[in-house]
């Protein structure tokens, strides 16, 4: 295989309510669950946003959709041929972990909505995540009815007409629905077929600057390691646009947080790219699609732990400013979705107030703001964690309803 057909040109979320099955079907796509990713990519990326890469690919002479495979060898005994290929993003499904499925939202570029047959729809998550792509835009979704194995005809019939009637008026109103069994590999092809056709690679332009997110941070070094073997900081995360090369000057922001006779402030830091990590491999230059680990000249003690985790990184002078505080033009949602059965509380979603404190993700940053004005469809906030975002930049907001954060609309930074 060419190296072009093993980097991911694509991002693809995986989102729905726990248990229907995504990172099963993750598993029945990629055939390996990120144990491509080196030992310290694996330990230090897979637990909070699970990356996954899959070749689709095609046998020849085969018609459309039966053609379509991630197995090397077709039916025949012939040899498949590659196609694209895509990462997926296993976004979590427990609805506390709904700040993790916004930060991977920001570099997702369609999604899969995994419904389970065997259940009502829609079920908490199911509803709250399709809200959430929805709020942010992601507008090219397939929805895969799974478990379909558990279920008899009449009940695939009915519940496919909730699924249905479940997305009337939403952003996935024209999205295919397709009938699969993940855990029996039953209408892959068609999946496949689905994805090609509705999740396309976006254009892109590899003139634009560099823009990447950080989803997670690490030293990768063994404790007790020499000065001399000591490398540098790692940082994972997806480039969203432009490109990236081994040499490159690198700039972090919002960087760090220093000290100085009892003022802090955040200062951006600096650094070279030492080593790129894309697709399974290493590489002297990286593009959008996948995970990225980049490897830094930076003192390990500063990527350690996920420590720059939400931060953004590109070449020096280009990136967007940090902020301590923003203004936001806010669309709220009509009520709050995704309520258990048991929950109390009101669901219809109240004008945000001045004092209040909100919970926001920018990016793959999520930092807790207080509101310090609050005017019709607009407020000010000010962040506990300063983010770095530029003026349009979409922010999903958050309010504590109950015990928990709970998804009320979305801002756009001014
Ligand atoms: P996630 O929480 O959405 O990632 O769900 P998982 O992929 O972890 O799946 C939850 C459970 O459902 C596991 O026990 C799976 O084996 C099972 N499961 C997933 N897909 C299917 C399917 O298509 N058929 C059947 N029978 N079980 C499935
Ligand atoms: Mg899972």
């Amino acid at each position: 295989m060419t190296e072009a057909n093993t980097q991911p040109e694509v991002n693809i979320g995986l989102v729905g309510h726990v248990d229907h099955g995504k990172t099963t079907l993750v598993q029945a796509l990629s055939g390996s669950w990120t144990d491509q990713h080196s030992e310290e990519m694996k330990r230090g990326i897979s637990i909070r946003l699970g990356y996954a890469d899959a070749t689709f690919r095609r046998c020849p002479g085969v018609d459309e959709p039966e053609c379509y495979t991630v197995d090397e060898e077709c039916e025949d005994g012939s040899e498949s041929e590659p196609i694209r290929t895509v990462s997926f993003v296993d976004a979590p499904g427990h609805e506390t972990l709904m700040a993790t499925m916004l930060s991977g939202a920001s570099i997702m570029d369609g999604a899969v909505l995994v419904v389970s047959a065997t259940e009502d729809v829609p079920q908490a998550q199911t509803e709250e995540h399709l809200m959430a792509l929805d709020l942010i835009g992601i507008e090219n979704i397939v929805i895969a009815q799974n478990k379909v194995d558990l279920v008899g005809r009449d009940r695939a019939v009915d519940n496919y007409e909730q699924i249905q009637e479940f997305v009337e008026g939403t952003v996935a109103e024209d999205a295919p629905i397709v009938p699969v069994s993940a855990q029996q590999e039953v209408n892959l092809d068609l999946l496949i077929d689905a994805i090609e056709s509705e999740i396309p690679t976006p254009d892109r332009d590899p003139g634009e600057s560099a823009r990447m997110y950080a989803a997670r941070s690490f030293d990768i070094n063994r404790p007790g390691a020499t000065a001399e073997d000591l490398k540098g900081g790692v940082v994972g995360g997806s480039l969203v646009s432009g490109e990236l090369s081994v040499g490159d000057g690198l700039e972090i922001r919002p960087g760090r947080e220093v000290d100085e006779e009892g003022q802090t402030e955040w200062r951006p830091l600096e650094t070279t790219v030492r080593s790129l990590q894309a697709g399974n491999r290493d590489v002297d230059t990286a593009h959008p699609g996948g995970l990225l680990g980049v490897g830094t000249g930076l003192d390990p003690s500063l990527t350690k732990g996920d420590a720059l985790a939400g931060q953004v990184a590109g070449k020096p002078g280009t990136l967007p400013p940090t902020r301590e505080e923003f203004e936001m033009e806010v669309d709220l949602l009509e009520r709050v979705v995704g309520k258990e059965d048991d929950e109390s509380g009101e669901s219809d979603i109240e004008e945000i107030s001045t004092g209040e404190p909100l919970m926001l993700t920018v990016g793959t940053a999520t930092t807790v703001g207080a509101v310090t004005s609050a005017r019709d469809g607009e407020c000010e906030v000010s962040l506990k964690r300063p983010v770095c975002a530029e003026e349009g930049a979409q922010i999903a907001i958050n309010r504590r309803v109950g015990a928990r954060w709970r998804l009320i609309g979305v801002g756009t930074l001014t």
